[in-house]
């Protein structure tokens, strides 16, 4: 065989040698119609980070009170996204291989929300892991598309080695029945998913209360940012002198919350600190220039904050070997 590398290509190239798509070869196959499994894998210093997709939610831009017709639609240009009433939004749980610990940072939705979502369990097994290898899940918050992938259909943890780690202000809230029985019909259905999603593992004893800030697993700590709900929490992953903190819901829309960091979503249970939470965040991880992962960003929702005048920008993450 001869010898075939850059140069001696760019040579052949140059002389005529090289001659491209020769021939009536036509390769026939039926479309996929799927996509290819949702992952996407870095490293932060030592530590292996997979993002692990569990699928989309289409955001009505409703869902954004304080958002008006004349600004979203200049948003969606500058994004190059069509002028539509919802905006998509994935669904990212991720797996943290500490080198001694395989850790879960929040689940996805299992059947709870459609069948946009709930592939976190077929993308996990893509990445090479079985649910028994995990350690150790890390709950942002108890929202059913982070929460629900905790549980089987039928009940049964889906991860039977495992130890739940949950802030307390978080799981106090979820599972106080005097706040349920005052919620909305329509909300107490997120109550009693949050209380089955974490059940076994409460009556197992492996579920853990934290009050953040503080490392939760060796080279992971919890950092509070509360709004989105009251003991909403993010995970900052350290390594040598690398840093991604997986902050959770700062972020449904991309396309419009960087620009407009005030425009809380519905979904937040109070708006002010919501608003408030995500300034800091933005304010924090742009200065310190710390890579951050959203649940709600672009798949594999990996990226950087930037200023852009009085606001911000997202800078996804470039394709790049491990
Ligand atoms: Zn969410």
């Amino acid at each position: 065989m001869p010898s075939f590398d850059r140069r001696g290509f760019l040579k052949a190239a140059g002389t005529g040698l090289v001659t491209l798509a020769a021939g009536p070869a036509l390769a026939r196959a039926p479309l996929a119609g799927t996509q290819v499994p949702g992952l996407y894998r870095m490293k932060v210093g030592t530590i292996e980070v997979t993002a692990i997709l569990d699928g989309h939610l289409d955001l009505p831009q409703a869902l954004f009170p304080k958002a008006t017709d004349g600004e979203t639609g200049p948003l969606l240009d500058r994004a190059a996204l069509p002028r539509a009433p919802h905006v998509n939004s994935p669904v990212n749980t991720y797996l943290i291989n500490t080198g001694d610990r395989l850790v879960m940072i929040d689940t996805g939705t299992a059947t709870a929300m459609g069948p946009t979502l709930g592939l976190m369990p077929k993308n996990l097994a893509a990445s090479g892991v079985t649910p028994d290898q995990v350690d150790v899940v890390l709950v942002t918050h108890m929202h059913p598309d982070h929460v629900n992938g905790l549980i089987t259909p039928d009940g049964k943890p889906f991860f039977p080695n495992a130890e739940v780690v949950v802030a307390g202000a978080e799981y106090g809230f979820w599972t106080d029945q005097a706040i349920m029985s005052q919620a909305p019909k329509d909300v107490q259905a997120f109550f009693q998913m949050a209380q089955a999603a974490v059940k076994p593992y409460a009556d197992s004893n492996r579920l853990r209360r934290i009050s953040a800030d503080g490392e939760v697993v060796p080279g992971i700590t919890a950092v509070a940012a509360p709004g989105h709900t009251p003991g909403h929490t993010g995970y900052r992953i350290a390594s040598g002198n690398q840093q991604l903190l997986v902050w959770g819901d700062i972020v449904h829309a991309a396309a419009f919350q960087f620009a407009k960091p005030d425009w809380s979503i519905a979904f937040d249970s109070d708006q002010n600190t919501a608003a408030a939470s995500r300034k800091r965040m933005f304010d924090m991880t742009a200065t310190d220039r710390i890579t951050v992962a959203g649940m709600h960003l672009p798949f594999p929702g990996i990226g950087n904050v930037v200023r852009d005048g009085d606001a911000y920008r997202f800078v996804p993450v470039s394709w790049r070997p491990i």
